[in-house]
């Protein structure tokens, strides 16, 4: 028997933990968590949690500069948009898997709505979540434009309060100015000008 294929699939899913460690770990605790459940509330909670992963991982790949004019601005928590607008950003070809984004996110609303779920579609969703999140990963992790992404999110707080303020740099020749993107929060900034030069303020 050939192995390839499944090196390659497991290879996907090691991706996920490279690439994102919060939604690497929240899928670990829903696998986990999968395996002790025995209530229709614990089947449940998992489909809360499979959806809270979509959402996070949907924050951690979309940005605002991705709208193109005429587009609904998506909300904080609209997931399967979020996908979508990084998917139409950073990858030709994305009609199948911004479906397949769709299918998984209703499949976890369905579960934690359904007062009859059973096991097997909890481990469905949780399954189908975790290829479509390492398959999103793959599609646009191979665009250059990908490693020059803008934040969305603080990545020392986690805030989604993030400002574009007007940054000033003294010069021998004079000023210049520059984009900062600041956390309203915490204090973190990011000047993509200086080489990526980031900090807390
Ligand atoms: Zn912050």
């Amino acid at each position: 028997m050939d192995y390839g294929v499944w090196y390659a699939i497991s290879d996907l899913f090691l991706h996920i933990g490279s690439f994102n460690a919060t939604v690497s770990r929240k899928l670990s605790m829903a696998i986990s968590q999968l395996e002790q459940a025995k209530s229709i509330e614990e089947y449940q909670q998992i489909g809360i949690l499979t959806r809270d992963i979509l959402i996070e991982f949907g924050q951690s790949i979309y940005s605002k500069n991705m709208l193109i004019e005429g587009m609904t601005v998506p909300s904080a928590t609209d997931a399967k948009r979020m996908i979508n607008y990084a998917l139409n950003h950073y990858s030709a070809n994305h009609e199948d898997l911004s479906d397949f984004v769709k299918t998984c996110y209703s499949y976890a609303v369905a579960i934690q709505h359904n007062p009859s779920v059973r096991k097997e579609s909890v481990v469905q969703a949780v399954s189908m979540t975790s290829l479509c999140i390492a398959l999103v990963i793959e599609a646009i992790a191979q665009s250059t434009l990908f490693e020059k992404r803008p934040y969305y999110k603080c990545p020392n707080c986690g805030s989604l309060d993030l400002e574009v303020k007007e940054h000033v740099e003294g010069d021998i020749d004079g000023a210049w100015k520059m984009d900062k993107i600041v956390c309203s929060d915490c204090g973190w900034f990011y000047i993509e000008e200086m080489g990526g030069m980031s900090g807390v303020e």
